[in-house]
């Protein structure tokens, strides 16, 4: 019985061997497969136990050839190529970044903003991305600009109060800017403002909590990130946001704030009630959010899918 085993396995190896020679063969009269394997300087026995994965790469150095941005990218991996090296008679392959991914990455790592509970995208938002195609989006463009611009001979800049549309890409947008002031060594907050609040409110009792305020307090340049879409209580409205503005104010530090709801909606939105205290409180905040920013408005398609 045993033998009988062994014979079909060795017959099977036999079947296996000859099927790979023989795809190995075919791949083989293909060009770039042939430069593939005198670039690897891998052996022929070795390189025969590869043949489907090292069409895979001649596939994928093919698309590369063709390809003239990441958002093109026919990769499996988006930026990447599945490519071997060849070390101790086996071939060991990789994810190994394309050019366009290098250089996306290499930009990120210059990015210096310290963001809380952002999307990727927005942590890789740069002012070269924008899509200047949205004739909505060109008077904010300027704006950022010229900001980009006039904080580098004077950091005492007002900041913005974006406000409008969801998806409209508010967010991106002062993003982008944020991030390339960082890459000249300013410190930059961006903060989802929301989150932040919950948070906070967890830490309350422990050391991180004034080093976290503080953070906030100071950098060069702060975004706080959909202000309007938190519960507000008399706590996070006067202690938290108030301090933080007021101090802001009197270091004239850039701020920046997107939001869905205009400054006379905010207003509402801070009262929790509409006795003369609450509006008297929501008040001083909206007065000092104005202190702080020019007012523009982005309404536009929404570019969220
Ligand atoms: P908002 O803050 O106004 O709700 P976002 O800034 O989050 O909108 O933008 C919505 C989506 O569109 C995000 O996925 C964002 O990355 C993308 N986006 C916005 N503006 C641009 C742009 N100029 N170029 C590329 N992607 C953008
Ligand atoms: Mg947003």
């Amino acid at each position: 019985m045993k033998k009988i085993e062994e014979e079909t396995k060795i017959y099977q190896k036999y079947d296996l061997d000859n099927a790979l020679k023989k795809a190995y063969v075919v791949a083989i009269k293909n060009t770039e497969f042939k430069k593939l394997i005198n670039t690897l300087k891998v052996k022929e026995n070795i390189a025969i136990n590869y043949t489907s994965k090292l069409e895979n790469t001649v596939e994928e150095l093919s698309n590369c050839a063709k390809c003239k941005s990441l958002f093109e990218c026919k990769n499996k991996v988006t930026g990447f190529v599945n490519y071997p090296k060849f070390e101790n008679d086996q071939l060991i392959f990789n994810y190994v970044a394309c050019k366009y991914q290098k250089k996306e990455l290499a930009d990120l790592e210059n990015i210096k903003t310290n963001f809380y509970e952002m999307p990727l995208e927005i942590r890789k938002a740069k002012m070269s991305d924008i899509d200047v195609n949205d004739s909505k989006r060109v008077k904010i463009i300027k704006w950022l600009t010229k900001f980009y611009e006039t904080y580098q001979k004077d950091k005492k800049q007002k900041g913005l109060y974006l406000h409008g549309s969801f998806g409209s890409g508010k967010t991106y947008l002062l993003s982008a800017l944020l991030n390339e002031l960082s890459k000249l060594n300013n410190t930059v907050l961006i903060i989802y403002y929301p989150e932040l609040l919950r948070s906070l409110k967890e830490s309350f009792d422990n050391n991180n909590f004034g080093n976290r305020i503080n953070e906030i307090k100071k950098a060069d340049l702060l975004l706080l990130d959909d202000i309007g879409a938190e519960t507000v209580t008399p706590w996070n409205r006067d202690e938290i946001l108030g301090t933080i503005l007021q101090y802001r104010m009197d270091n004239k530090l850039s701020t920046f704030f997107t939001s869905n709801l205009t400054i006379k909606e905010l207003e509402n939105h801070f009262m929790n009630n509409k006795t003369s205290g609450e509006q008297i409180k929501a008040r001083r905040i909206i007065e000092r959010i104005k202190h702080l920013t020019e007012s523009e408005e982005l309404i536009s398609e929404n570019r969220r899918g």
